[in-house]
């Protein structure tokens, strides 16, 4: 049970929300449970979300498409899903629409139908199709003019197409060709679309799992209650202008536990980010310690080259060595106990982590974690339940899903550019900088405009894709 509870949500299909929990706490029915891709950890779709996917279904399939998919769509769920650049699984009515997904080496979104989009769209006979003659349809095969009893063909190569049998079910999804043909890309057993057809809201989601998200905010307040009555050491919550340390500090002021915030300034954070630290610090009434990196990045950059995934050395200059330093000058021999938002949902390398423990190379700071067992969404139903939207880095409600530096190695190509079109004076910076480095190093431009930087030996699959 607790494995399945890990690798999917449930549903409430009366009230047209999902649950952290099986049942619903509206209606008192049973969810129906919709698998998702691990690692598990899906969001609200926001405002710019939904209009970006909106967009993307336009684009690739015309706006009535984009229009009927998403026909009474108020709240719907996104879930990371492996692409060779930033992609999500879409949640609508409890169904796995298709994938939204930044196409690497084009550079721009896209969105495929999976069997609930292709379902829908082939009721209105909207998007591209093909009826086929033999019922039968196997996944990496290639379709030509003579499998087809009817077809809408794409113009474009690469575009989506989805297969339907004589018997009028919609069997699979495959690709235009360059050669005119259709390949493959999925099959499934056949199932009727799901139109809910009422419009649920964010609210409704909330009543939905109510006594759910009080209770776990009781537990992680007793928690936090706990530990520091138990270690009696000076408290601080590590805030980084993110949702999670937002909850941290949240949960730690509402635990009535007297603390600072310690916020760590890599001199590479955007501007919505340093002022929503301030801001926060200032709403909340907790006095706020700036641990300021100042330019050690642009200094190592220099001997170092670009931070990779595989060699982040930037993490212990912007923020390792300069919190050792400012914790001898600050707390001397003392220790401290500093509460983070860390989830282990948010990656496999954190799963399992645990809820304290002492960094190794910060042997001063005792850490934990009151949300480690938290999902994305519960964070942000939490959010919305203690109307704490306002306190929010607006970042998120832009595309962004994680906070931090604004050129960080393990950032997809979907928010580079995002940062690069935001800040031009930021990244001219930054860019710079990168091209000094091809020209020392000899590299082809593909190093900048694919971001090959990111990793000290760019995978296989990425340099397949721009034959590199
Ligand atoms: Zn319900």
């Amino acid at each position: 049970m607790r494995r399945l509870k890990h690798s999917g949500i449930y549903w409430c299909l009366n009230c047209n929300v999902p649950l952290l929990d099986s049942e619903c706490e509206i209606c008192r029915v049973k969810g129906e449970f919709v698998p998702l891709s691990r690692p598990v950890d899906p969001k609200p779709a926001f405002r710019f979300d939904l209009n970006l996917l909106h967009q993307t279904i336009s684009q690739e399939f015309g706006v009535d498409a984009a229009n009927f998919l998403l026909k009474n769509v108020e709240v719907a769920v996104f879930n990371r899903v492996p692409y060779l650049d930033k992609g999500y699984e879409v949640l609508v009515d409890g169904r796995i629409l298709g994938h939204l997904f930044f196409d690497f080496p084009r550079l721009y979104w896209r969105f495929k139908p999976l069997r609930e989009g292709c379902s829908r769209l082939w009721v209105k006979k909207l998007g591209f199709w093909v009826v086929v003659n033999n019922g039968f349809v196997a996944k990496n095969q290639i379709l030509g003019e003579l499998d087809f009893l009817e077809k809408n063909l794409p113009e474009k190569e690469g575009g989506y197409v989805f297969l339907v049998s004589k018997k009028d079910e919609v069997l699979g999804v495959g690709e235009l060709t360059d050669k005119g043909k259709v390949y493959v890309l999925r099959v499934w057993k056949p199932e009727q679309p799901r139109f809910l057809n009422f419009k649920a809201s964010w609210n409704q989601v909330v009543k939905a799992n109510f006594s759910k998200l009080k209770t776990d905010i009781s537990k992680a307040c007793k928690f936090i209650g706990d530990i520091s009555s138990r270690l009696k050491l000076p408290v601080f919550v590590s805030y980084s202008g993110g949702k999670d340390s937002l909850t941290t500090l949240y949960l730690t002021v509402k635990a009535s536990c007297k603390t600072k915030i310690l916020f760590n300034d890599t001199g590479l954070e955007l501007p919505e980010t340093l002022e929503n630290a301030d801001w926060v610090a200032s709403k909340f009434g907790v006095e706020i310690l700036k641990v300021k990196a100042e330019e050690a990045f642009w200094i190592h950059l220099k001997d170092f080259g670009p931070p990779t995934r595989e060699n982040r050395w930037c993490s212990k200059v912007c923020k390792l060595k300069p919190t050792a330093k400012f914790l001898d000058e600050k707390i001397g021999e003392n220790k401290i106990l500093c509460f983070v938002g860390q989830r282990k949902a948010e990656s496999f390398r954190r799963a399992g982590s645990r809820k304290i423990w002492v960094n190794k190379f910060l042997p001063k700071i005792v850490a934990s974690s009151p949300i480690n067992d938290w999902s994305m969404l519960q964070v942000w139903l939490c959010l919305m339940m203690e109307r704490l939207d306002g306190y929010v880095n607006k970042l998120y409600f832009e595309g962004f899903d994680r906070i931090g530096c604004f050129m960080c190695p393990s950032m997809e190509m979907a928010d580079l550019l995002v940062v690069k079109k935001r800040y031009p004076i930021l990244w001219e910076r930054w860019e710079k900088e990168l091209e000094n480095w091809i020209l020392n190093k000899n590299l082809p431009r593909q190093w900048i405009d694919y971001g090959l930087w990111r990793w000290k030996n760019p995978p296989k699959r990425i340099l397949d894709k721009i034959g590199g």
